[in-house]
């Protein structure tokens, strides 16, 4: 879609008016403003990229006033920034470093804190200088999909000035920092001599080849309108292109994702294991149109060694994606030929062998170039190109998968326009490597401690109810990413929303395995597959055996003991893909890198201590208890805990609020009383219950164990 012109009068002065009420002045607010405007498209700016300034004055302490440049921090992302996000940096300090020959990065980043009007505000973006030297009061930078088409070309200068006119300075590649600050207004200043002399349009911008857009003027709406004036003149130009397709020949239909990802992800484990990293890792599979365009194309080979579209997306993406080999054949997911898919694995993993080595030797080389002295980032691969299916980020979690996603598509958008006007041709080997490995670069990934339980994939049935919803939200603040299954799909949602933007919802009906084992296909495409089960979906039937109808003992049987062996059975079958090993990568077997996994039961205190007319939810979560036990001696030499928690009395859809008030009645006590009626004398609660499930999950070195949850009861204890 075109690029639109979204500034709106009226918003402009709502802006001016609510962050004038927080003492913002009008600057700082229209600046806020417009850099919302080009965060919230993603054509222009992506997860943190492109940065923004204004140049006003602000008053100290002693009511003198003094000119600043507000510029972009680091760490803010342009789609959602505040005022406080343009930290104010003394403007005269920093123009006076241009008559410096060279500065360091260190020394430069020292000299924009010691001008921080506050000192606890964060870093100025690593462009900072570059907006300081420039003379204009508003400032826009951008790594628009559109301009980049242009200015990753091989004769890219040529194009651009047939473009562009002499609207926009051309800069040849420099990195971003010290000297690419002083390439940029020397640049500005040439042109600006030239015009003139010779007369010609007011510059409007700078194209930064190989890397990405300056616009800049005297007010926020003229800087905004010629950033997307300038990239409606890129997007006229490759309108002129045309991208033909090369098609391979692909197995036609093939294995489906959620049988391929979990594959993937268990060569993954295998492989970060062998280089020092965590075995976990999760995926989001792009499969669009686009990216089928690019991972179905037998240029993909060449496409993939070509390089980023913009530098800055090294960090996440790596120099090149791994290129997998073509799925096998399938009629269905359940038709898929097992020998088929270990092959399949089998060429996996000599392609992420291959690729782990092609990264040492780019390392050691490179390196080498820089007089030694760096330290090599893992080796695996962040993007993946699977033929059939799409282009797949590899991350810490969901969200950060999904970030190498998004730019993976930009990559995906600019190399095909690219192609259709001329040859994709990025910045190169040399000046890629020096941004990955630029610390001022790294910094921006953060290096926060993670989670317990991040890197993890938790699937909880009966999620939507009060037990179930708890425990997703625990998952969820250990760091796990959440499917959420429930027989109401709308609560479902309701609580994979409260478990993160990324959290999956299900409706599923646990007692029907066939719909179960859909249901783990959708987690193993949304997530790349799975590892902890918290198999907690069940209800209670009551009577006296003596007198219970068949019907309603097999009725619980089907939930309370049949739908968790279907879910259980889903589950193995998912670990066991991730976990087979042809030894290719690395020459070892099991259980070095392997990922295993979790089986978690909600059984009850029923199971150990019936009550009177509960046989029918007794017997059955008995037969669960035996389950969880036999699971346990099954799995463990494939490293999967089976373990089971025991709570009684906790207030949810089983035990409601009516039933609380009539069994305290039928007692003589109080509701208080009966809920607290345990050794504690305190009343359980869902938050305890998943507490206790995410206590589980963390005890490593325990398998075929209950776990209590109820305050304390002897005739419940279990030994
Ligand atoms: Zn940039």
């Amino acid at each position: 879609m075109p690029v639109q012109n979204r500034w709106s009068d009226s918003d402009a002065q709502e802006a001016i008016a609510s962050y004038g009420a927080q003492g913002v002045g009008v600057d700082l607010a229209l600046r806020t403003y417009s850099a919302r405007l080009l965060g919230a498209d993603p054509q222009l700016v992506l997860h943190g990229g492109g940065n923004t300034s204004v140049k006003t004055t602000v008053v100290g302490l002693l009511g003198e006033p003094i000119s600043v440049l507000c510029v972009k921090g680091s760490g803010w992302d342009l789609g959602t920034i505040e005022p406080q996000g343009h930290p104010a940096v003394r403007l005269e300090p920093l123009r006076a470093l241009r008559a410096l020959d060279a500065l360091s990065d260190e020394a430069m980043v020292a000299a924009q804190r010691q001008n921080l009007i506050d000192p606890a505000a964060p870093n100025p973006s690593v462009e900072a200088l570059l907006h300081a030297f420039l003379p204009h009061t508003f400032v826009d930078h951008t790594h628009s999909t559109a301009l980049l088409a242009l200015a990753d070309q091989s004769d890219a200068a040529q194009v651009c000035r047939e473009v562009f006119g002499e609207r926009v300075a051309l800069v040849p590649y420099v990195m971003p920092g010290f000297a690419l600050a002083k390439a940029c207004a020397a640049a500005w200043e040439a042109a600006e001599a030239q015009r003139l002399a010779q007369g010609g349009p007011e510059l409007e911008g700078m194209v930064l080849l190989q890397h990405g857009l300056f616009s800049f003027g005297a007010t926020a709406e003229q800087s905004y309108s010629r950033m997307i004036e300038l990239v409606r003149r890129a997007e006229e130009r490759l309108g002129q292109g045309q991208h033909t397709l090369q098609p391979v020949v692909l197995p036609e239909p093939q294995a489906p994702a959620a049988a391929l990802l979990p594959i993937l992800r268990g060569a993954l484990g295998r492989a970060a294991v062998i280089v020092g990293c965590p075995a976990h890792w999760i995926l989001a599979l792009r499969d669009t149109p686009l990216t089928r365009s690019v991972v179905d194309d037998a240029r993909l080979p060449d496409w993939a060694s070509r390089g980023v579209a913009t530098p800055d997306h090294v960090i996440r993406t790596k120099a090149w994606p791994l290129v997998l080999p073509p799925p096998p054949a399938a009629a269905d997911r359940a038709a898929v030929d097992p020998g088929a898919l270990v092959a399949w694995g089998t060429q996996v993993e000599a392609a992420l062998a291959t690729y782990l080595a092609n990264y040492r030797a780019y390392f050691t080389r490179q390196n080498q170039r820089v007089g030694g002295g760096k330290t090599p980032l893992d080796p695996l691969p962040r993007l993946l190109a699977l033929p059939g299916h799409g282009l797949i980020g590899v991350g810490r979690s969901a969200a950060d998968a999904a970030v190498t996603a998004d730019i993976a598509e930009a990559w995906a958008t600019t190399l095909l326009a690219a192609e259709s006007i001329g040859r994709f041709q990025p910045v190169n080997e040399d000046d890629t490597f020096d941004m990955e490995y630029w610390s001022l670069e790294q910094a921006k990934l953060g290096k926060a401690a993670e989670k317990p339980l991040a890197r993890q994939v938790v699937l909880v049935t009966g999620g939507g109810g009060a037990i179930g919803e708890a425990t997703a939200r625990a998952f969820a603040a250990a760091g796990a990413d959440l499917a959420v299954i429930d027989l109401d799909g709308e609560r479902a949602a309701a609580v994979a929303a409260a478990c993160g933007p990324r959290a999956l919802a299900l409706r599923c009906d646990v007692t029907d395995s066939a719909a179960v084992r859909v249901a783990f296909d959708r987690c193993c495409a949304h997530f790349g597959g799975v590892d902890i089960i918290v198999s907690n979906a069940g209800a209670a039937w009551t009577g006296a055996m003596a007198d219970l109808p068949d019907a309603v003992l097999r009725t619980s049987f089907e939930l309370n003991f049949f739908s968790h062996q279907s879910v259980a059975q889903a589950a193995m079958a998912v670990f066991r893909a991730q976990d087979r090993s042809s030894g290719v990568t690395n020459g070892q077997t099991a259980p070095s890198g392997r990922l295993g996994g979790q089986l978690l039961f909600n059984v009850s205190k029923q199971a150990l201590n019936p009550g009177a007319n509960f046989g029918a939810y007794g017997t059955s979560k008995a037969a669960l208890l035996a389950l969880m036990r036999q699971y346990a001696l099954e799995g463990g030499d494939a490293g999967v805990r089976v373990n089971a928690i025991n709570a009684d009395r906790i207030r949810s859809g089983l035990l409601d609020d009516a039933m609380i008030r009539d069994r305290a009645a039928a007692r003589g006590i109080s509701e208080a009383a009966y809920m607290g009626g345990n050794l504690l004398g305190a009343e359980v609660r869902a938050a305890d219950v998943a507490a206790a499930f995410v206590a589980l999950a963390r005890m490593e070195r325990t398998t075929g164990a209950v776990l209590t949850v109820d305050g304390g009861n002897v005739p419940a204890m279990v030994r």
